[in-house]
């Protein structure tokens, strides 16, 4: 049974956030406030190591209004962002990051967007402050190349901040894949969708919590998801070498039975023999990508394991399980 008062559930994941987590609800609480209208702030604890737990425990002692959802240990952002969709009851959620880099204040346009029909309200970054230069040249040219790979039409330069309706959470709620790219499943979920443009702000403080070996992750996530297309490179990769091939031994056999002419050595068949290796190589671990994937799907473990929750009355148990 859904608590249908409430309007709006404003989804927070965070992975040890203590130095932003007092800052973030402050900022969060006024401008929900200011919308006059019953909501919840779900934090979902990913398993933090430091006082993140605490900080949102005390901030839940004072306003129960908020809510905490702790994960027994650290699951990933995409999945704290799913059980955070799972647990919401609002008519619309609203997912946001912990950091302050994406400004609270957006939150009523989006709000405005969705009370003009919208079901899918996503932040489109126009300008990423305070994040390096290769972070920035990463991320746009992973956008791209994702678009160029799939069939579902993923907007560019748009992350987990936004608005999805009542029936697109619900739609997220049957999705139960592992690997997930949330982003990437709104899309597919299609309905009704718009952008509101916003800058991304500084982490207003601590570290990001997306070192390389985790983007390159989310990276495949992304792609494997949503595209076979990298095990297509196989086929195509073969056909044009074994042509190349075909077309050089005809060449070598006009030049030896012909021309007569032969070459001592062959010092470069051992460069051929390495590239074609690391292509043979790389086309495994494609498909091992792709196999991994599988494998994980087909555990059917559940997607998160939960420690206990706050201020969820009477659903302690139930969301346990
Ligand atoms: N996060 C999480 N679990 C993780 C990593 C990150 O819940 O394993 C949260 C983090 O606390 C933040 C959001 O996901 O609220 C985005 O992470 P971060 O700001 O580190 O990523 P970036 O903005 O640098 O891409
Ligand atoms: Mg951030």
């Amino acid at each position: 049974m859904r608590e249908t008062s409430v309007k709006y559930s404003i989804v927070v994941p965070a992975y040890n956030e203590e130095a932003v987590l007092t800052e973030s609800y402050k900022r969060l609480k006024k401008v929900m406030d200011e919308t006059t209208e019953p909501y919840e702030i779900i934090f979902v604890n990913d398993g933090s190591r430091d006082r993140t737990p605490e900080i949102a425990a005390g901030i839940c002692e004072q306003d129960k209004k908020t809510k905490l959802i702790n994960f027994s240990r650290n699951f990933g952002h995409q999945i704290a962002i799913s059980a955070g969709m799972d647990h919401a009851s609002g008519q619309a959620v609203v997912v946001i990051d912990a950091d302050l880099q994406d400004p609270p204040e957006i939150i009523p346009r989006m709000i405005e967007k969705w009370k003009q029909g919208y079901d899918v309200v996503y932040g489109k970054r126009l300008k990423r402050k305070g994040e390096s230069i290769f972070k920035k040249v990463t991320a746009a040219l992973f956008y791209r190349f994702l678009k160029s790979m799939t069939s579902v039409t993923i907007p560019v330069d748009v992350g987990d901040f936004r608005l999805i309706d009542r029936k697109v959470c619900d739609t997220m709620k049957l999705i139960r894949e592992k690997n997930r790219f949330v982003r990437g499943l709104v899309s597919w979920a299609g309905f009704r969708q718009t952008a509101v443009e916003y800058i991304r702000e500084e982490r207003f403080a601590g570290e990001t919590k997306y070192p390389l070996k985790r983007m390159i992750r989310f990276a495949f996530d992304g792609i494997t998801s949503f595209s076979y297309k990298p095990l297509k490179i196989a086929t195509t990769l073969g056909i044009l070498c074994s042509l190349g091939g075909f077309i050089y031994l005809v060449i070598v056999l006009y030049q030896a039975l012909i021309l007569k002419m032969t070459w001592p050595g062959w010092a470069s068949s051992i460069s051929i023999t390495l590239i074609f290796n690391g292509i043979i190589l790389i086309i495994l671990g494609i498909i091992g990508e792709y196999i991994g994937r599988i494998y994980d799907e087909s555990k059917n473990r559940p997607l998160y394991v939960i420690r206990d929750s706050i201020n969820f009355p009477g659903k302690e148990e139930e969301i346990k399980r």
